[in-house]
């Protein structure tokens, strides 16, 4: 069948993937031959699922992956008789078009100091297949689309350029057929023609594996019954393909739990933990759930948005990403759902009104929070690693109708006043709290070295009432709706009247702070006109006990960070004028107003009124509206002081 080949450019992501993994240090190369597996092993999946509705798509064959090696040519090749790919397919998934994940799996690398880590991460970036050129200097894929009667040859050295013919092949599916480099046992590179090696890393990475991945192999028959002993070719399945949740638990080693967990989410990293889940009695199902290590790119992408688990039902596989089975704020958990009482037909729309999936699901997250709660008990400084991850997202559930909230508040760890870089949960905080306080304390803000440092802290501090501090973009939406937690409300230290003590402590308080503001009324009133586009109130403090002035908002008004989220969305958010607090007995105010008693209409007034805003702004963490011209004002009085 003479055809032209046509030649194609990697493009520079993909050129740059490729130039990291054939110059990688990674010495774990044996890895490559897990994804060639996992990749086939979903191909046959996807098969099996075309064939519940289509079931002209399969030949009857039995479908299997097989291994075969040519010691003397040095290749090796993966086949499988899965869905295949057509020529469109062919070029985009492994050829010049770079997924997304391609180009964010060079940002990662690029950023990276530790050159060995991300490149395990490579597999989740949806790049799995370019492993091979670790190990292999020219890589030739033949496939064939189940259903269509054409097959294509993909081949490349992996060096800029790629080249794609026709081709034939007897049958659908696809082979992978590796042209290996020269082995010196340096480079973590094994001589993978050889059958004990091939055979070891199946065993250890692929067992389960739920089709039978064949090998050739050579035995020595022994003399029998006047027969000389000779050498016969033997075809072997390697693998148990005995599914790893359906066995007892006992019986399966952690090494094969992560070798699992590797081969569904191609995730190159060990998981923080696995749970193996057995559900009883009206529904009955297993399922194994891993709580991954480290968030995946593109945990917050909206096309993403979260896999889902696997499902099979009666051990048969029937999709992937079933997503519903975990809520969204759970849905970096990976994993397999597999019950004995669903029907094989389901469809993704059935599933969702299946009661018995509401069930399963629900049973689902308790054991998955269970274990999220052990691990805060008992291993602080992993459970303090996951939430960092994670915490993020798991503070979404907190915004969800259906979710019950005091299970997600009690995982939640927090950074505090207490002491710097000691993270707390919510019930040790409340257990800290003093007899006077009714109320958790908290503050939001761009990032944790502003908020450290925000004014609003002052007054805490100096009762020794520790405050929360929080600042990821989630906190600015749930803390406005803040469930109560052990029966305690929110408050924000950035929004509303200082309430802090005994109920007399507070109304004497109060009593003096009306005192002192009547003595300053004309002047907060005068600041209030000058800063009347920007404050809708100037009053006097008792919040503040160093800085002069800030900002805050009546209890139900927007943060600014939320107005600035909304913004960068694209919305017309209506502008929230804030209250500019002033501090009466810092030296800044004694002054300014004793000018103000001397003469109401001197211009320092004006002029220093408006750095007040500007220094409250940049205290917070905010900007002035004009920092070039905030910044001239400023330039000018450090020079009148000179
Ligand atoms: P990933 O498997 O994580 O998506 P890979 O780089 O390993 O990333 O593979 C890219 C894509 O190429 C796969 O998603 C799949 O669509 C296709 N592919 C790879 N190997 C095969 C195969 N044996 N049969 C069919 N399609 C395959």
């Amino acid at each position: 069948m003479p055809t032209t080949t046509e030649r194609h450019e990697f493009q520079a992501e993909v050129k740059q993937v490729l130039d990291l993994l054939i110059h990688s240090l990674y010495s774990n190369k044996d890895i490559f031959l897990r994804e060639l597996i996992s990749n086939s092993s979903d191909a046959l999946d996807k098969l099996r699922f075309e064939g519940l509705t289509n079931p002209d798509l399969l030949s009857g064959e039995e479908l299997h992956i097989r291994i075969e090696r040519d010691a003397d040519a040095r290749t090796l090749s993966i086949s499988d008789n899965g869905i295949g790919m057509t020529r469109d397919e062919l070029i985009q998934d492994i050829g010049t078009i770079a997924k997304s994940g391609t180009v964010d799996f060079v940002k990662a690398m690029q950023q990276s100091k530790d050159a060995e880590t991300p490149l395990e991460l490579i597999g989740q970036f949806g790049v799995g297949f370019y492993s091979c050129f670790m190990v292999a200097d020219k890589v030739t894929v033949v496939t064939r689309r189940a259903g269509e009667d054409t097959a294509h040859r993909w081949e490349s050295a992996g060096e800029g350029e790629f080249t794609m013919d026709e081709a034939s092949r007897e049958t659908n599916g696809t082979t992978v057929t590796l042209h290996l480099r020269p082995h010196d046992g340096e480079d973590g590179l094994q001589d993978y023609a050889a059958e004990w090696v091939l055979r070891e890393i199946v065993t250890r990475y692929s067992d389960f594996v739920a089709y039978p991945i064949k090998m050739k192999v050579e035995r020595e028959e022994p003399e029998k019954e006047g027969k000389k002993a000779e050498k016969v070719t033997k075809d072997e399945t390697l693998n148990s393909m005995k599914a790893i949740w359906s066995r007892p638990k006992d019986d399966v080693t952690d090494d094969e739990y992560k070798e699992f967990y590797k081969h569904i989410t191609h995730d190159w990293t060990d998981p923080l933990a696995h749970i193996s889940v057995t559900m009883e009695g009206a529904v009955e199902a297993r399922a194994l759930l891993y709580i991954p290590s480290r968030a995946p790119f593109d945990l917050y992408h909206h096309e993403m948005s979260y896999k889902g688990l696997q499902l099979y039902i009666k051990r048969v596989f029937i999709m992937d990403e079933c997503k519903d089975l975990m809520p969204p704020h759970l849905r970096f958990i990976k994993g397999v759902m597999d019950s004995e009482d669903l029907p094989i037909n389901v469809s993704r729309e059935t599933l969702q009104q299946d009661r018995k999936i509401g069930a399963i699901k629900k049973f689902l997250v308790k054991k998955v929070m269970d274990e999220l709660g052990r691990l805060q008990r008992n291993k602080a400084k992993r459970y303090q690693e996951f939430w960092a991850q994670f915490g993020p997202v798991m503070k979404e559930g907190l915004l969800s109708w259906e979710e019950k909230k005091e299970p997600i508040l009690e995982l939640m760890l927090c950074h505090s006043t207490r002491e710097e870089d000691d993270l707390t949960t919510l019930a040790d905080y409340v257990a800290r709290m003093p007899d006077d306080q009714d109320a958790i304390h908290y503050l939001t803000g761009p990032t944790l070295e502003s908020v450290r440092q925000s004014p609003h802290l002052e007054v805490f501090r100096e009762k020794g009432h520790e405050v929360l501090l929080f600042t990821d973009h989630v906190d600015e939406v749930w803390l406005q709706h803040a469930p109560e937690f052990q029966e305690k409300q929110w408050k924000s230290a950035g929004h509303g009247a200082v309430e802090l003590g005994t109920k007399d402590e507070r109304k004497k308080a109060e009593k003096e702070l009306k005192k002192t503001a009547k003595g300053f009324e004309d002047f907060t009133k005068l600041i209030q006109e000058l800063l009347h586009e920007d404050v809708k109130e100037v009053r006097i403090t008792n919040r503040l006990t160093s800085s002069p002035a800030c900002l805050v908002g009546e209890t139900d008004d927007m943060s600014p960070q939320i107005i600035q989220m909304l913004e960068q969305t694209g919305q017309d958010v209506p502008k929230v004028k804030r209250i500019l607090e002033v501090n009466p007995s810092h030296p800044i105010l004694e002054k300014l107003q004793a000018r103000f008693e001397a003469d109401k209409h001197d211009p320092v007034i004006r002029e220093f009124a408006e750095l007040l805003y500007g220094q409250a702004l940049l205290a917070e963490g905010s900007q002035p509206r004009d920092p070039a011209g905030f910044s001239k004002k400023l330039a000018t009085i450090m020079e009148k002081g000179l």
